[in-house]
């Protein structure tokens, strides 16, 4: 088996580290004998997407945002194509924003892809520290870290996570990100996958179904430490104790 990771964009998008949830997925498949192909595309690269099983899109600032945005608009069909075909995606940060309707700053409006339907606006109080989230998603918490000046207003989508310290989608509404489909859009920078092997392992797993079908699963790895960082930062957050897969509403 082999999957193929295309990493959109890592000229532009890759603040603090996003390159690292790269390493994460190509070790956590060769560990089990899965090949794995990272194809980095640079500014203004054409892009196959029928070639891809995964699609990552860092984070980035207003300036490198504002850049992108004119190439991901040469894209928006395929990009969207691979998204309704339950393409595996993840989008941190300011390439969570750009799936959005736009991104308007205090000097622009920054177009998105409008795959996903929310929409960003900027404020000068910048969403900066460490976050914990409950995700229905996992038996375990997410953590991780965030920072940003954009507020992001999900509509109808289901969040990622509930926040369980720490700001979110707009320090207010209590959600981080949003899942559709197979893509996982959140605030979480820098090094989320190695934070969070089972976000991890559940992004490679969809990507492995859908391309081999639905009986493929992932073996166990020894990652005891991996979990044992995970829960650190939990317990170092938290006296309280974590609900495991609670409800998560929707919401505007
Ligand atoms: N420029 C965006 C913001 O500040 C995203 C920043 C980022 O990717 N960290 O909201």
């Amino acid at each position: 088996m082999k999957l193929t990771i295309g990493h959109l964009y890592p000229d532009l998008l890759n603040l603090y580290g996003d390159r690292g949830n790269i390493q994460c997925f190509r070790k956590r498949l060769e560990w089990r004998g899965i090949e794995a192909e990272v194809i980095p595309f640079l500014s203004g690269d054409p892009i196959d997407f029928q070639n891809l099983d995964i699609v990552l899109l860092g984070g980035g600032s207003d300036r490198e945002q504002e850049i992108v945005c004119n190439y991901l608009l040469d894209i928006r069909d395929d990009f969207h194509k691979f998204v309704e075909d339950n393409g595996v995606v993840l989008a941190v940060c300011g390439g969570y924003q750009l799936l959005g309707k736009y991104y308007k700053t205090d000097k622009k409006t920054i177009q998105g892809l409008s795959i996903l339907d929310i929409t960003t606006e900027w404020q000068p109080e910048r969403l900066i520290r460490n976050i914990v989230l409950n995700s229905p998603l996992f038996d375990t918490p997410v953590v991780g870290f965030e920072n940003h000046g954009g507020r992001t207003y999900i509509k109808d989508h289901t969040p990622f996570g509930k926040v369980f310290y720490g700001l979110g989608n707009t320090g207010k509404s209590g959600y981080e990100g949003v899942v559709y489909k197979n893509v996982i859009a959140t605030y979480l920078h820098g090094p989320l996958l190695p934070k969070n092997p089972h976000v991890c392992d559940y992004l490679l797993e969809r990507a492995l179904k859908r391309k081999y079908g639905p009986d493929v699963t992932l073996s166990p790895l020894p990652d005891e430490l991996e979990h044992a960082a995970n829960q650190y930062i939990v317990d170092r957050y938290s006296d309280k104790k974590y609900v495991l897969k609670e409800t998560i509403k929707r919401h505007t």
